[in-house]
């Protein structure tokens, strides 16, 4: 015992599930961080007790704000545990090679990479800072669970630490393959960090063998068994899992957000708003990812080639602010204003309809519900994806089971979804056109049908079932005995494809 606490769960990702935010006046307040994965972790915390180190939202000396983050774990009844950065250790770590290098080269857009050599070294200082604060505050015998793309190297600075605990790895995002990952400078370096890891999780199979084919290609002294579901270091003898789970959602916290009178209420104003037409919804986050030109233009080429959808189509585009110091983010904006204006400027009918209504702004949780039950076509067309939540949230959201999904055969979630959702390939402006087409006129029945499998399947995989399945697999001998859900097709397998 150590900390005064028993053996639990270590939790690092890049940011604290609570957030220190600067006010006007330069004071500083503490707020509670909100998403699948600090609801589904938080119990699992509470239960065995446990911590939870990343960064706090603030950079330079942390000493300050001390009785902030003591006040945030009495109240969070876990340990939060602030990894100091300094600005330019923040601003060449996460805008640097988090999202200049690993982010574009792991959504297959090489083209926008900047390989910078100091990102690189400053990433690998980051994250030992990571391992220092996990080596101060964990409890022998402690699981150690890290998260995401910032910190692919944590479990390697753990060990030159001298730190022999069970660690894993989920990386939220695709893995590359291996020809898109051996452009990386230091593909050799990263690949052997990853595999200081006990257990690896992806996202999907498909993602899983790319890892597998790049171990197998660039690391020789690694032996792969089973499927690619054990690997055995040769020096050592040590094995590493890796697995895929697919990530979720709190069905039934959606479910039961959805029903409210407030957002019932929401979904009222705006079918008054927009009365006798179909509500066509895209939500993402500004990212070049999520192919939102693409779609603006299969949207055009849909309303050009069937102007049956004129007048009784509205699409609503909401875009998230993300990263707009970065330069090609910035310019990713102007150029969905420019598309949105050029289209809107072609179609609108003058004191009628508006065929796009853009929203660029966060928004808050009863009017993002209110989006998702109140379209009756959900267009979700990233050009990659680790998953892509929004797809899953609008279907749980779907009570009424009488709307239509759209989704990319890209996006992680089109391996479990694809039986029920009408599949895309986002760079086929026709081919979405057409799908547009079709899911406005598709009749209730089957709508119905549809809907109601992609419902079952996320509310029996939900986002607890993930945590469930991925901290067994930590533990198991026999990685088989995690079947993935039973709608779950390969993505290699979609589209009629056989890679
Ligand atoms: N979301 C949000 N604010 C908004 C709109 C959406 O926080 O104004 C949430 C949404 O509910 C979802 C997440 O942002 O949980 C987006 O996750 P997704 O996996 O779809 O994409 P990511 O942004 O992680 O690439």
């Amino acid at each position: 015992m150590k900390n005064g606490r028993h053996a639990g769960l270590v939790v690092a990702s890049n940011r604290l599930p609570v957030a220190l935010i600067r006010n006007p006046d330069g004071s500083v307040r503490i707020e509670p961080g909100s998403g699948g994965l600090i609801t589904a972790l938080l119990p699992v915390l509470r239960d065995r007790g446990g911590t939870w180190v990343g960064w706090p939202g603030i950079s330079g000396d942390l000493s300050k704000f001390g009785s902030l983050l003591e006040e945030a774990n009495r109240k969070s009844g876990y340990q939060l545990k602030a990894v100091p950065l300094t600005e330019e250790e923040w601003r060449k770590f996460y805008h640097g090679f988090s999202n200049e290098v690993v982010w574009p080269l792991f959504h297959d857009l090489q083209s926008l990479c900047y390989f910078d050599p100091s990102y690189w070294r400053v990433y690998q200082n980051v994250n030992r800072h990571y391992a220092e604060v996990l080596a101060q505050n964990r409890t022998e015998g402690d699981f150690i669970w890290v998260h995401d793309y910032h910190l692919m190297s944590v479990a390697m600075e753990l060990r030159r630490l001298g730190i022999n605990a069970k660690t894993a790895f989920f990386l939220h995002i695709p893995f590359p393959p291996l020809d898109i990952f051996v452009k990386l400078p230091w593909r050799f370096q990263l690949l052997r960090a990853l595999v200081e890891y006990d257990l690896i999780g992806f996202q999907t199979l498909r993602d899983q063998r790319n890892f597998i084919q790049c171990v197998r290609t660039l690391l020789h002294d690694v032996a792969v068994h089973g499927k690619g579901r054990l690997l055995t270091l040769r020096e050592t003898g040590r094995d590493v899992k890796v697995g895929s789970f697919p990530i979720s959602i709190d069905y039934n916290a959606y479910v039961k957000g959805a029903t409210t009178k407030e957002v019932a209420d929401k979904v009222a104003d705006l079918y008054k708003q927009l009365p006798n037409r179909q509500l066509i919804l895209g939500i993402d986050r500004l990212d070049y990812t999520k192919g939102i030109p693409q779609r603006l233009e299969a949207f055009r080429n849909a309303l050009e080639r069937y102007p049956e959808l004129h007048e009784r189509v509205t699409l609503i585009q909401v875009v998230v602010p993300s990263r707009e110091d970065i330069p090609q983010y910035y310019e990713l904006k102007t150029r969905i204003e420019r598309l949105v204006g050029e289209i809107n400027g072609q179609f609108t009918k003058p004191g009628g309809w508006v065929p796009i209504h853009y929203v660029f702004r966060s928004l808050d949780q009863s009017d993002l519900l209110a989006y998702y039950r109140a379209a009756q076509i959900a267009l979700i067309t990233p050009l990659k994806d680790g998953m892509n939540l929004v797809a899953k949230e609008y279907c749980a959201c779907s009570i009424e089971e009488d709307c239509a999904l759209i989704l990319s055969e890209f996006a992680g979630a089109a391996a479990q979804l694809q039986r029920g959702a009408l599949l895309v390939n986002p760079y086929d402006i026709e081919g979405v056109a057409d799908a547009i087409y079709r899911a406005f006129s598709m009749d209730i029945t089957e709508r119905r049908a549809r809907m109601r499998r992609l419902r079952r399947s996320i509310r029996e995989q939900d986002i607890f079932w993930w945590v469930d399945s991925f901290l067994h697999a930590a533990i198991a001998k026999d990685l088989n005995a995690f079947p993935l859900p039973e709608d779950y097709i390969p993505q290699s397998e979609i589209g009629g494809m056989s890679l």
